[in-house]
């Protein structure tokens, strides 16, 4: 194994339990569940399987650190700071990090150290950054024509509940966890139970960098136990959940009950463009990589490549001969590009798909088939002549599978490319600077890369239009999200 990418973890003592209030706790019940290794099969850790029980008593200490003057006087600038400790100490524990997102994910270790770690630091170091910022305005009022002072303030939502899905843990959970606090909440938080143990030392990073115990409690447990639970809380003023369209629904009606404010960054169809006078030469790799990156397992995966019939073939043959050099493999070796999947189930799903593409006339020109016989990888796949009417078209497959679609024109392939329930992301190909901004003012999707793909940051908006989500997560928007506006109005005349 190449010595950068040797762990600096204790595979033996992970933290594995419930953090409530600062203390490491089983669940009431005592049950568990068994976090397993993607890539052998083998048991990692066993997590508590927090029930409802476990949630109250999280929330109870959520909304009393909340409520509680040592939290709510920390002066805003030493909110800021705490987050950069945090920012500092999640720096210096990088490659750990990094090696523990691989172990359980299965993704390669090289990848989440320039992807997962950097998205982790960046966003506490951002949302610090605005903890001394969040100001209100103050509004000219015309009202009756008496003089007033009005005034907005910006104000913390209170105790946020967040749920994560298991393709990104530590950067997606992070993302939660640095804008509720920066706004001035404190979280329950139920990570995924199948990649948990990022989440639990990034919480045990964040109480050595000084967060106060109570602000950031972590329940695990199942979706419909903990998970329901927790989106149901009267107590629990916001949610925030990534995962599903499927599930997020569910979120929505567990809302209900006390209104929370509820954010959703749900699935995705996303859709590449590829014009016939697009850099051709970029194309292959970056269509390739825009689908096929974290072996698929990626919410804006442009899992749609759509291709202008004059360059169809060649990028057809360009995509699959990328396709062919990703290596398949344990994330933990340096060269592997594509880890295997999170695990049999997602497998089995995919494979799922594979064989209904095959029934529904796509062509298969590359992959389709499982990799070895420990573990769930599965070779990245490709599909030409697919079309509309195909299940691999239309349904979110979360695989390495793409389906490459021919276009006519400029029309066509905006109306195939918004032809689908989700609107989480876009790509568009070509050389033309009018037709790319042309194109991505029409695509129904709440971040269009011209060029690239991916580009993520926590300055800019992220979330989707129609079933890929409600509001933004990261920027100056996602942090509003964690805040309710309050007028205050005063008159001044006698
Ligand atoms: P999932 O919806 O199955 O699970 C996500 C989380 O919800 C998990 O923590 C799970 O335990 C919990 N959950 C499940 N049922 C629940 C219930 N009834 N009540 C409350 N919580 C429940 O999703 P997944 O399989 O973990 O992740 C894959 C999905 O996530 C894909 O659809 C993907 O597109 C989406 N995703 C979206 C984004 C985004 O930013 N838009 C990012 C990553 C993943």
């Amino acid at each position: 194994m190449n010595a950068s990418l040797k762990p600096a973890v204790d595979t033996a003592n992970l933290r594995s339990k419930n953090l409530i209030g600062g203390k490491w706790k089983d669940a009431h019940s005592g049950q568990t569940i068994a976090v397993e290794n993607p890539a052998n099969e083998s048991i990692l850790a066993y997590v508590p399987q927090g029930q409802a029980e476990d949630i109250n008593e999280a929330v109870k200490v959520a909304r009393a650190t909340f409520e509680s003057p040592a939290w709510r006087k920390i002066r805003p600038i030493d909110r800021g700071r705490l987050l950069e400790n945090i920012a500092r100490k999640v720096e210096e524990h990088a490659d750990e990090l990094a090696y523990l997102e691989s172990l359980d994910t299965g993704k390669a270790v090289s990848f989440a150290k320039v992807i997962d770690l950097p998205s982790t630091i960046d966003v506490f170091r951002y949302m610090g950054g605005w903890c001394s910022k969040l100001g209100g305005i103050t509004p000219p009022i015309s009202f009756d024509g008496k003089e007033y002072h009005a005034y907005t303030r910006r104000e913390p939502i209170g105790v946020v509940g967040a749920i994560t899905p298991w393709n990104y843990p530590l950067a997606l959970g992070s993302w939660k966890i640095a804008s509720a606090l920066a706004a001035g909440c404190t979280v329950v938080m139920k990570p995924t139970e199948l990649t948990p143990l990022s989440t639990l030392r990034l919480a045990e990073i964040c109480l050595e960098a000084g967060l106060p115990e109570g602000a950031l409690n972590i329940v695990n447990g199942y979706g419909h136990e903990a998970g329901e639970a927790l989106a149901r809380h009267p107590d629990v003023d916001k949610i925030t959940f990534t995962g599903s369209t499927v599930v997020g629904k569910k979120i929505v009606e567990y809302a209900l009950g006390n209104m929370k404010r509820v954010t959703l960054e749900l699935g995705g169809k996303s859709p590449s463009i590829v014009f016939g006078d697009a850099d051709l030469d970029q194309v292959g790799l970056g269509a390739a990589l825009a689908v096929f990156f974290n072996s698929g397992q990626i919410c804006f995966a442009a899992s749609r490549l759509l291709v202008q019939e004059s360059v169809y073939d060649k990028v057809v043959e360009a995509v699959a001969a990328v396709a062919s050099q990703f290596k398949v493999g344990n994330g933990q070796e340096p060269d592997t590009l594509l880890g295997p999947l999170v695990s049999r189930k997602q497998q089995e799903r995919v494979l799922g798909y594979i064989q209904s593409g095959q029934e529904q006339g796509a062509k298969l020109v590359y992959g389709g088939q499982k990799v070895g016989d420990k573990g769930y990888f599965l070779q990245p796949t490709v599909f030409a002549d697919a079309d509309q009417s195909m299940k691999i078209v239309r349904e979110e497959i979360f695989g390495p599978v793409v389906s490459i679609i021919r276009f006519k024109d400029e029309e066509e392939a905006i109306r195939i490319a918004n032809d689908t329930t989700y609107g989480l992301a876009a790509n568009i190909w070509t050389r033309d600077i009018k037709k790319a901004h042309r194109v991505a003012h029409r695509l129904q999707a709440g971040s269009v890369w011209i060029n690239c793909h991916g580009v993520i940051d926590p300055a800019a908006p992220f979330g989707g239009f129609k079933q890929s989500g409600w509001g933004r997560e990261i920027s100056e928007e996602g942090l509003h999200a964690y805040t309710e506006t309050k007028t205050v109005c005063a008159l001044l005349d006698d």
